[in-house]
């Protein structure tokens, strides 16, 4: 295993000091102190870099009402404005993708590879949404009857609720943020605890990108459930947007019904990655690395499964066994590393319970398996063979560097294991038959499948899962209409 030792904060190239992105919560333009705060650490180190203002239900009922405030103005802004706008946070964001980038990869952990990709990702959504701004246009037609003219025309939804996760602590914010400011709505994020400084950061950005105050609110809590329940309760809330895990998304789901608001669930995934006996190894091995690694396996679309045909399987093991070996852990920010912490101390033991759930049903451990002694909350990089179905990583999500692989001998036997799951959010294909692919793809119960390659999110593509991996689709020209409400006039004219 190679593993790079923590460096400390202060000494690393490139560290930023964090505490300017700490002033309190993020009101009307304005800081808002808390009596309260919440300590956030870089888990390379263990240490606090910044203590954050901490919301009661009173400070997240004025970001509502700050939301609230600006929405007159900014739903009236003609769209090439809020286009405009939109594209100087881009440009922004390209501008300072390197504090963006270190800030990410110093409260999250991530490779400053992964977290520089991330900002680019991020970035991406404002230019895209630019550009839908100004092409969000109605229908017009007439009644079959032909007694009158059917007029459908846009409107902003009204004050959206974002609730984002810690792993991708600017994409996921930024997925959300363009396209609702696209549809001229306003809205309050409160990202994840254990990632706020993004947000913040971003947060003066926007400011200075034009985006006026009350435009986006951002409020960090200790306890997400009465805050965002509170917020759900006001009838002038219409939207929430939430990315997270599935449970959290049911209980939401459930207390959005209360006022009947609008809900796009962005949940958890079981993605499974197929290699066919056809599939060219590299090309196979290349994109598992991607699938696998990005962000340590702390991601949505990461691959949790993956299922080997028999003539393959040897080789696509041992190829795999010696990338994940010789993978650099370390802290985010060195630039040598390659696989970054976990989030928590948490993490690191649920991943590991995992595989020796896996083993102790005969997997074979081929790679791995043993965390490393002293500071922050590294997992190595670890492939497991032979899992057998019943497996708990299987089924549940692993959201770490671990590779479990399954062989299999038919098509139908394949997609049968693959689908067997409550998920629904990404799926690969490696096979040189591209009828086959198809096929394949034709059966697979996912909102999202990568056929060929490794990295399924695009911000001009529909994402979003099917089953219990979410509701609604971010990004393509899905992401817009999600923050717009049909209107339909009937006329006689
Ligand atoms: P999580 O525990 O569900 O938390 C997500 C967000 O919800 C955080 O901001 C969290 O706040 C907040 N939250 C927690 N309890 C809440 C409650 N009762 N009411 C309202 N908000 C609440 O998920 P996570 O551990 O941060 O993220 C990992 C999960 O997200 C994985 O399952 C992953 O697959 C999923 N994910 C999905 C996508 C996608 O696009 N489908 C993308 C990325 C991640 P605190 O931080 O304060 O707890």
């Amino acid at each position: 295993m190679n593993v790079i030792s923590p460096t400390p904060v202060d000494a690393m190239p490139g560290a930023v000091d964090c505490t300017p992105f700490a002033r309190g919560l993020f009101i009307g333009g304005a800081w808002r102190p808390t009596a309260g705060t919440i300590a956030v650490v870089d888990p390379s180190t263990e240490r606090v870099i910044a203590d954050v203002a901490d919301a009661g239900i009173e400070d997240a009922m004025a970001a509502v009402d700050a939301a609230h405030r600006a929405a007159p103005a900014w739903r009236a802004k003609s769209p090439r404005e809020r286009s405009e706008i939109l594209r100087r946070c881009f440009e922004l964001m390209i501008e300072r993708s390197h504090l963006l980038a270190t800030l990410i990869s110093l409260e999250n952990g991530k490779a400053l590879a992964d977290a520089k990709g991330e900002v680019a990702y991020a970035a991406e959504f404002f230019r895209w949404n630019a550009e839908e701004a100004v092409r969000i246009t109605g229908d017009l037609g007439t009644a079959p009857s032909g007694s009158n003219r059917i007029l459908v025309d846009y409107a902003p939804m009204g004050i959206a609720v974002l609730v984002t996760p810690w792993n991708f602590p600017a994409a996921m914010a930024t997925r959300k943020i363009a396209p609702a400011l696209a549809a001229g709505c306003t809205v309050v994020l409160k990202p994840a605890s254990e990632t706020p400084l993004t947000a913040y950061a971003l947060a003066e950005l926007y400011r200075e990108a034009g985006v006026p105050d009350g435009v986006v609110n951002v409020v960090t809590t200790s306890q997400p459930g009465p805050v965002v329940s509170a917020m759900l309760d006001d009838p002038r809330v219409r939207k929430l947007s939430f990315t997270g895990s599935t449970g959290i998304g049911r209980v939401l789901l459930a207390e959005a019904a209360r006022t009947v608001v609008s809900c796009a669930m962005e949940l958890g995934g079981n993605a499974p990655f197929v290699v066919f006996d056809d599939a060219d190894l590299e090309a196979a091995l290349d994109g598992a690395m991607i699938a696998k690694m990005r962000n340590a396996g702390e991601a949505c679309t990461a691959a949790n499964r993956f299922y080997v045909q028999s003539g393959i399987y040897e080789r696509f093991a041992s190829g795999l066994v010696a990338r994940m070996a010789a993978l650099r852990i370390g802290p985010g920010t060195d630039a040598a590393t390659q696989c970054g912490p976990m989030i928590t101390r948490k993490a690191v033991e649920k991943i590991h319970r995992l595989v020796m759930d896996a083993t102790s049903r005969g997997a074979d451990l081929l790679q791995g398996g043993t965390a490393p002694a002293g500071t922050g909350y590294f997992y190595p990089p670890t492939v497991l063979g032979n899992v057998s179905p019943d497996a708990l990583l299987m089924h549940e999500e692993i959201f770490g560097p671990v590779a479990a692989l399954a062989r299999f001998e038919t098509e139908d036997e394949v997609i049968e294991a693959a689908n067997d799951t409550e998920y629904g959010l990404a799926s690969y294909i490696f096979t040189g038959d591209m009828k086959r692919a198809l096929r394949v793809a034709g059966r697979m119960e996912a909102g999202m499948i990568a056929i060929n390659r490794g990295l399924v999110s695009d911000p001009a593509a529909p994402f979003g899962g099917v089953k219990q991996s979410g509701l609604g689709r971010e990004g393509g020209h899905h992401g817009v209409l999600d923050y717009l409400e049909p209107k339909y006039i009937a006329a006689s004219f």
